[in-house]
């Protein structure tokens, strides 16, 4: 709960959302932000958690590590291809002791409200409206700012994914291509030291996933354990929305086909903290920030059409020609052409991790 002078106080950033997005922001701000979540941070766990080992490491959260893996196993009713990740491990990691430790390192004020609208300059909440010349959106794919939290079902450009925790031990992640299960989609076994996440993603956007899920944990032999799930973006949106920046998921930043989401957010995030640091340091103009951060994100939006059309072949083409490419992309010299290029996406090697207050 803020003092009356927090609450009364005019900030010189506001971030909404204290997930992956909004903590990549606010731990590149000093001054005086404000980071609004409607949970505590970390509580609600919507991910499978699963990204370049690299990633926790660079930011100083290496401890939330649950599990490493070298290898990335494509199973089809056919066959299976096995990727080597070993140049570039990737980890399954602890939701909770990721982001409390990003929460850690930022000087932001955490206040635990809903935001309900964005007019006039003010960020209306749960708890009082707060003003600031900055705002970012980090909101996930309901985007309560740039979107107004319109809710609801989304229609196109959203994928939906469900998934559950198993006691199932395994090594290696696992992407499971087969039409029965899921028509357009793909399942998942991500192992998580103790136990796997299991999971179907629709990139239809189909939410009813928990009858085709349960038959999916019945083949494999195991019960579930409690289910979460939400939509995710599967197409780049707009950076900015009048003067506001969008991060993550409220961009659309979610990388297509591998529903990768969590570093584009951390990636586009501390870049747009750092941007909107030099706006609050006077170093360049608002317009001048929203301009420098459509313009980063831009030059990304050739890879995000070209993982939008492998996601393309995967849902449309026969399952056994996909598997046939995947074979090929797995092969020497074919993988160290392109996995590395793939897996150092977003290297945060120019954030270093920043003193605690
Ligand atoms: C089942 C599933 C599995 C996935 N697995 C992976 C994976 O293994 N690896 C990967 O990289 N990606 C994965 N993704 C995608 C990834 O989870 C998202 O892309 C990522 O979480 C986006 O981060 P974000 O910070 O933009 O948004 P989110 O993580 O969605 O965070 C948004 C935050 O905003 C808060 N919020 C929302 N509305 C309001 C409001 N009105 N007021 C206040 N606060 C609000 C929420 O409480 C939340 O803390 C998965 C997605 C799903 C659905």
């Amino acid at each position: 709960m803020l003092g009356p002078d927090m609450a009364a106080g005019n900030y010189d950033a506001i971030v909404v959302g204290a997930s992956f997005g909004g903590l990549a922001v606010a731990r590149q701000l000093r001054g005086h932000v404000l980071l609004v979540d409607r949970n505590e941070v970390g509580a609600v766990q919507t991910s499978a958690c699963g990204t370049p080992l690299w990633v926790p490491e660079a930011l100083g959260v290496a401890g939330s590590v649950l599990q490493v893996h070298d290898r990335l196993n494509i199973r089809t009713p056919s066959r299976t291809v096995s990727y080597d990740l070993s140049a570039v491990p990737f980890c399954t990691f602890d939701y909770k002791a990721f982001c409390q430790g990003l929460l850690a390192q930022t000087r932001a004020r955490f206040l635990q409200a809903g935001v309900t609208g964005f007019a006039d300059g003010a960020v209306t909440t749960t708890e009082g409206r707060f003003t600031a010349p900055v705002v970012v959106d980090c909101s996930g794919w309901r985007g309560a700012v740039v979107k107004g939290d319109a809710g609801g079902t989304p229609s196109g450009n959203y994928s939906f994914g469900l998934e559950t925790r198993t006691d199932l031990s395994d090594e290696g992640l696992w992407f499971l291509l087969d039409r029965k299960l899921i028509p357009q989609g793909l399942g998942w076994i991500f192992p998580v030291g103790a136990g796997s996440l299991i999971g179907l993603g629709s990139y239809a956007g189909r939410s009813k996933l928990r009858p085709p899920l349960e038959r999916l944990l019945r083949q494999e032999g195991v019960t579930a354990g409690a289910y979460h799930g939400t939509y995710f973006p599967n197409r780049l949106l707009r950076a900015t929305v009048g003067r506001v920046f969008a991060v993550g998921d409220a961009a659309g930043q979610c990388l297509p086909l591998t529903a990768e989401g969590i570093r584009p957010a951390l990636y586009f995030g501390s870049e747009c903290g750092r941007i909107v640091q030099r706006v609050i340091d006077g170093q360049i103009t608002l317009d001048a920030g929203l301009d420098a951060y459509r313009r980063l994100v831009e030059r990304y939006r050739g890879a995000y059409r070209l993982l939008q059309r492998v996601q393309w072949l995967a849902s449309h083409t026969p399952t056994r020609w996909f598997a046939a490419l995947t074979a090929l992309a797995a092969r020497h010299p074919i993988l160290p052409r392109w996995w590395p290029r793939y897996g150092w996406f977003g290297r945060f090697d120019r954030a270093p991790v920043p003193t605690a207050p």
